[in-house]
């Protein structure tokens, strides 16, 4: 099919790293920590929703997470590791304990196979170690081991990756063909909108932090969408950037929630009449503190959905959907 003859598509993406991808900022002794453990029934709750609910997502897992014991992290961690210059990067220095049982902030081997068994999910990759591809220190070569690293895990738990999401979306395009040759197909690039450019740590400014707080409530409606005609672009690798972040919900700003709940709604029906694609993302962690509002606002998003999926032939698809359609036309 023609790019200009496909249906809109609403497609989700969700980064799943439980400490992995705050170990830089949150240490064990703090109270935030211990509710990691709670987002691993959030993973199957949401797993459990999509496949009731017909609804497609990637999930971008840490590499570290498709282990089931410390052993099998040992096993496929790679030699060559990235040199950051500020050493609280360094993941491979985190203390792990033997099993996920004894440790389930880092370890989710289960959860990457009731992932791999839910239909419609796609299991995808955050890379293998939460690897920053713009922060000093670390290079392409390290670059390069982390990702075989990545899909060798991938592979011993039987899966093939195809999507990869960036960690702190640090989206490097020198290392495109780096990814395509570890046999990716599909990256989410940075929602292009101001305040979402892709940056090393300490150059994000307080403005660009304010910027795309503001625009959770009274950003550009609808917020942006991809036309399928600009998915292939990096030599063969698809690009899905991001159109919106769903925050977590924070009764401080309950204010804004019917203006959230507009913008994202607007979002979702301008993708379905226009036949673009409406790309949101989320960690699962962002709902654990307040479960029952945000999956209220994600079932009132899955509702718009499947009224444009009626009238519109709107379509659920992962990140992995949308590379094979495109890779087919
Ligand atoms: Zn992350």
């Amino acid at each position: 099919m023609k790019p200009n003859a496909l249906p809109g598509a609403l497609v989700i993406s969700l980064d799943f790293e439980l400490h992995w991808g705050m170990r830089d900022h949150l240490r064990p002794n703090e109270p935030e920590f211990a509710q990691l453990k709670g987002s691993r029934s959030t993973v199957t709750e949401l797993a459990s929703l999509f496949a009731r609910r017909d609804v497609h997502a990637t999930w971008a897992t840490v590499g570290f997470l498709f282990a089931s014991t410390h052993q099998e992290l040992i096993q496929f961690s790679p030699t060559n590791r990235p040199q950051y210059t500020r050493p609280e990067f360094d993941p491979f220095t985190e203390p792990v304990g033997d099993n996920e049982e004894l440790d389930p902030e880092h370890l989710a081997g289960s959860l990457i196979d009731m992932l791999d068994s839910t239909p419609g999910q796609e299991v995808a990759s955050h890379t293998f170690s939460h690897f920053y591809c713009l922060e000093a220190g670390q290079d392409e070569d390290a670059f390069r081991a982390d990702l075989t690293s990545a899909r060798d895990i991938a592979q011993f738990r039987g899966i093939e990756l195809k999507s990869l999401v960036f960690p702190r979306n640090q989206w490097n395009p020198h290392y495109a063909s780096a990814i395509k040759e570890h046999g990716f197909t599909c990256i989410r690039g940075p929602q292009p909108s101001r305040g979402h450019e892709a940056r090393a740590h300490g150059t994000q400014s307080v403005r660009n932090r304010a910027q795309r707080m503001t625009e959770t409530y009274i950003g550009p409606t609808p917020p942006p969408t991809t036309a399928w005609d600009q998915v292939d672009q990096l030599q063969g690798l698809c690009d899905v950037p991001a159109s919106a972040f769903l925050r977590p919900y924070n009764p401080k700003t309950k204010w804004g929630e019917p203006l959230r709940v507009r913008r994202l709604k607007a979002g979702i029906r301008d993708a379905a009449r226009s036949g673009r694609i409406f790309h949101l993302w989320w960690h699962p962690h962002n709902f654990t503190k307040y479960p029952k509002q945000n999956f209220e606002l994600l079932n009132l998003l899955i509702d718009e959905f499947e009224d444009q999926a009626k009238k519109e032939g709107m379509e659920s698809l992962s990140m992995g959907d949308v590379a094979t359609i495109v890779e087919h036309w």
